[in-house]
């Protein structure tokens, strides 16, 4: 389970869609989802120990399925 916390744009390179508080967990999927809710809501980190963002609907799918703590556990 990876670590997140509440979205937080500096964690996130500058220039890129999360950096602009944007989920980017949706964006870089490369088509459009209709799920995503836009604005992002949670920072947490991937398989590579980078940083993603994601809307509400992210956090949901990502908590739901395992991969990312809830936000206000852990760190
Ligand atoms: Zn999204």
């Amino acid at each position: 389970m990876k670590p997140s916390h509440v979205f937080d744009a500096d964690l996130h390179e500058p220039g890129s869609a999360a950096a602009e508080g944007l989920c980017s967990y949706h964006a870089r999927r490369g088509v459009r989802d209709e799920a995503c809710q836009g604005d992002a809501v949670v920072s947490f980190q991937d398989d590579f120990g980078g940083w993603q963002s994601g809307c509400a609907a992210a956090l949901e799918k990502l908590v739901e399925k395992g991969e990312i703590e809830p936000l206000g556990q852990g760190a």
